[in-house]
């Protein structure tokens, strides 16, 4: 690529990093070069082509390589960057946390989908929270007041400052803890949702992304041989913390519905649950379960 009096342009620096990053094996080299060149020039899109002329300064040129050769060790861009999008909210992301995957949007529009008040008032329930971006989203959208709760003290500071970040800090309340095992008997909540680490030992050892396994925290993915060590630990929590007539709504895995369907039908005696469904994704695998509990 040549340099055009010894700075590049542009076009020619975006044209570089697609090239190197289709070399180093990234699936969408184009976006990602865009996305990297967007952060480090401070520019919309749209801008890196109406500049595409201009020459890139000395210090963001250094910056955007640095970026560069990480993402061609592929490092998420979402770490890189230490963004990333989530229902047009923007949240800060680090390797102590998952990195939001769209799907999780689902899970989003179909609590936004129940009635009105159906969860409030009172505190609904996030487990597994991560970056926390279930449990703020809820807070903002649907003014729900909600118990972020995980295990991982560092995720747990990564959605703190997501609170901040997005001024919910009175209405979301950070809980460090193995799963319901912090609550008092007769502590019930109207929505619980959460998206537990669901991947199988199998998929842990060869079936996932170098961006994924090398990356990504451990802790938010495995969910033990089966993948389902975690959804078991829920489902069997389910009829203690879950209120009369309030839901679950947890994403698993996209082959687990049959066993998550099997599981819930197991733990609980014929007239606990009024339904159980297991919901698609828009690509047609299984991605979420809701449960609601018997009045
Ligand atoms: N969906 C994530 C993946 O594709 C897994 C998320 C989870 O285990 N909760 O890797």
């Amino acid at each position: 690529m040549q340099r055009s009096q010894g700075a590049w342009k542009i076009s020619d620096l975006l044209e570089h990093a697609a090239s190197m990053l289709s070399e180093a094996g990234v699936d969408t080299p184009h976006t990602d070069a865009e996305r990297l060149l967007e952060n480090c020039l401070e520019m919309s899109r749209t801008e890196l082509y109406l500049r595409a002329e201009n020459t890139v300064g000395a210090a963001q040129e250094r910056r955007c390589l640095a970026m560069l050769k990480r993402r061609c060790g592929r490092e998420p861009l979402a770490y890189i960057t230490g963004e990333c999008e989530f229902w047009s909210y923007a949240f800060e992301v680090n390797p102590a946390v998952l990195i939001p995957r769209p799907e999780t949007e689902l899970l989003i529009e179909r609590v936004a989908r129940q009635n009105g008040n159906r969860y409030g008032p009172g505190k609904c329930l996030d487990l597994c929270c991560g970056s926390g971006v279930i449990a703020i989203v809820l807070a903002l959208e649907l003014d729900l007041e909600v118990i972020a709760l995980d295990i991982s003290r560092e995720a747990l500071e990564v959605c703190r400052s997501n609170c901040v970040r997005h001024g919910v800090e009175n209405k979301v309340q950070l809980v460090e803890a193995n799963l319901t095992s912090c609550f008092t008997e007769h502590t019930q909540f109207t929505l619980i949702t959460a998206n537990p680490p669901y991947v199988s030992r199998t998929e842990m050892e060869s079936g996932l992304q170098p961006e994924v396994i090398d990356f990504e925290p451990c802790l938010a993915l495995d969910g033990g041989h089966d993948g389902l060590q975690l959804i078991k630990a829920i489902v069997a929590a389910l009829p203690a913390v879950l209120a009369p007539g309030g839901d679950l709504f947890m994403e698993i895995g996209a082959d687990q519905g049959a066993a998550v369907m099997r599981l819930l039908r197991e733990s609980a005696c014929a007239d606990l649950y009024q339904f159980i469904d297991i919901i698609k994704d828009y690509g047609g695998r299984d991605r979420l379960v809701q449960v609601r509990k018997n009045i």
